[in-house]
């Protein structure tokens, strides 16, 4: 099947003075060369520790960010260096989930013109059009009409993040991408939020790109999952394959802190050395080394390339 989004070679650098009175601009590559797909219907995290480049990864994907460069294919097209007006268009169907949903939410607006808003600057309905959509849009996501006339403050968290789907869905998206959509949540909520996601999926045929810092929560909703490191996506596997079979060092780390349902099964805890270096200045070769126990000479010099091993992605020299 052809991919609904081909990711190539995307990058996405901020520049960066070295000092006030420096002339010498550095930069934040924040996303360094990123290469994946995403196939209609399915749900594909994206894991890594924050500063990984997994926010920036989402929004210069949909366009919120002008990528340095790289494509971003939206079925066949790419929506890189697109005339707005095509791309406006194109917008409908790529909508984004916030992390916060406190700070996503104007106060100002009462819900039902949170919902109506996108709507409106379609000029997809008018009047009671608009008043119908929006009560079917709250009844989707488990909330109803009579929420319509309230302020976003008035609601809980888990209830706001409902709101922020409803605003989502109001123009009929085909790709959804949710950026830590439940991080701010309580754990009791998260899961409500994460099957409510589901349950839209499978109603309106989505597509998502599913951030997360933390594997256990991207673990029962994806397809496939990508874990990110500097920039980079260091392994892109089959869920169940990067659960069961982790190839890469950093991925390993990352499973290890992922508790286990049974407690028979004693699992070692592998402690990463050191802290997540900075992306402005990020080591040489594979930029995990410094913190990798498995790291060879070559790991110092060369930079490993993304490749297939047994039908997944990993970008490793252990794997040469
Ligand atoms: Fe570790 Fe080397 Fe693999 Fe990097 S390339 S993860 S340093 S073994
Ligand atoms: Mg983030």
């Amino acid at each position: 099947t052809k991919p609904l989004i081909e990711v190539k070679n995307l990058k996405k650098y901020f520049p960066i003075k070295k000092g006030i009175f420096s002339q010498t601009v550095n930069y934040v590559k924040a996303v360094d060369g990123l290469d994946f797909n995403i196939y209609r219907g399915e749900t594909l995290g994206l894991v890594g520790e924050s500063g990984c480049g997994k926010s920036t990864t989402g929004r210069t994907l949909l366009q919120l960010l002008e990528p340095t460069e790289g494509e971003v294919l939206y079925e066949g097209k790419n929506l890189v260096g697109m005339n707005p007006t095509e791309l406006r268009k194109l917008r409908r169907d790529l909508q984004i989930i916030f992390q916060d949903p406190y700070a996503s939410l104007d106060p100002r607006l009462t819900v039902g013109d949170i919902i109506a808003e996108p709507l409106k600057i379609h000029r997809l309905a008018h009047g009671k059009e608009v008043d119908r959509q929006v009560e079917e849009l709250l009844n989707v996501v488990g909330l109803s009409s009579y929420h319509a006339k309230r302020y976003a403050h008035e609601f809980s968290g888990g209830q706001r993040q409902r709101i922020g789907i409803a605003r989502a869905l109001a123009l009929k998206p085909k790709l959804i991408v949710a950026d830590e959509p439940v991080s701010a949540l309580d754990v009791s909520i998260q899961s409500q939020v994460i099957n409510l996601l589901q349950d839209l999926q499978e109603q309106f045929q989505l597509t998502y790109l599913f951030i997360a810092h933390d594997l256990s929560v991207v673990k029962h909703i994806s397809d496939r999952i990508g874990v990110m490191y500097l920039g980079r996506i260091v392994e892109l596997s089959d869920k169940n394959e990067l659960f069961n079979n982790p190839k890469h060092p950093y991925t390993k780390a990352l499973l290890s802190a992922v508790p286990v349902p049974n407690p028979l099964i004693k699992k070692e805890r592998i402690v990463l050395q050191g802290d997540v270096p900075s992306p402005a200045n990020p080591p040489s070769g594979c930029t995990f080394h410094p913190r990798c126990s498995e790291c060879m000479a070559i790991c110092k010099t060369e930079k490993p390339a993304l490749k297939e091993v047994d039908g997944q992605l990993v970008a490793c020299h252990l794997y040469n």
